[in-house]
């Protein structure tokens, strides 16, 4: 896996370093080789470069799925969360599920954003090809794929022109409410569990976690 993973970043003659690592790393954490979390990667890199802004290590910057749940190349989201950095964990990616192949990138210091939008021309494409028709829709898993199929799909967005693959639209001027991450903690009067205090209820002065808190209250 590993090899055959180093093997597709190393091909991709449009990246340096840098991104050729952390294209490698996406493979590896996504854990097989698709279109999908390609086509993410090279759209999360084509917002970033309409923000002008570089790969995201902290929470400056959130991204807002359209991705929907249950459908085809969903796998999309996390080339969009590796590429940016903008991730799950960090508290700064979350999905609003439309079933779109689409999302906004969020720059909170400066109140910058983009919407991006995969092209539909080439959503045509990639579900006409044999990775979906042949195999997926036959119920066969993304690993027990033929490299031969799955390789040529896992590269291809990134020898296209991204304004051919993706329609951006701004950057646009949003309001950012400021949020300060919370720092304490309370046990829960109900069943003992840490709760993080901006998440805790009181009744009577006494916190209680989400759980342990009855409907209305
Ligand atoms: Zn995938
Ligand atoms: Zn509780």
């Amino acid at each position: 896996m590993f090899d055959r993973h180093r093997r597709l970043a190393e091909s991709i003659e449009t990246f340096d370093v840098e991104k050729k690592e952390i294209f490698y790393s996406a493979l590896n954490i996504h854990g097989h080789v698709c279109g999908g979390m390609p086509l993410g990667f090279a759209a999360g890199l084509a917002a970033l470069e309409a923000l002008d802004l570089p790969r995201q290590r902290n929470m400056d910057t959130v991204a807002i799925m359209e991705i929907g749940n249950a459908h085809a190349a969903g796998c999309f989201s996390d080339g969009v969360q590796f590429a940016t950095g903008c991730t799950f964990g960090k508290g700064v990616m979350r999905k609003e599920p439309k079933g779109k192949w689409s999302f906004r990138l969020l720059h909170i210091p400066t109140g910058r954003a983009v919407r991006l939008q995969v092209r539909n021309e080439v959503l045509d494409g990639m579900f006409a090809g044999p990775f979906i028709t042949e195999y997926r829709m036959k119920g066969i898993k993304p690993t027990d794929i033929p490299e031969a199929v799955a390789d040529p799909g896992a590269t291809r967005p990134f020898g296209m022109d991204p304004a051919a693959m993706f329609v951006v639209e701004g950057p646009f001027e949003v309001e950012v409410p400021k949020k300060k991450p919370c720092f304490e903690r309370v046990i829960c009067t109900g069943c003992g569990a840490t709760v993080a205090e901006n998440y805790a209820h009181y009744a009577e002065s006494r916190p209680y976690c989400v759980d342990c808190t009855p409907y209305g209250s």
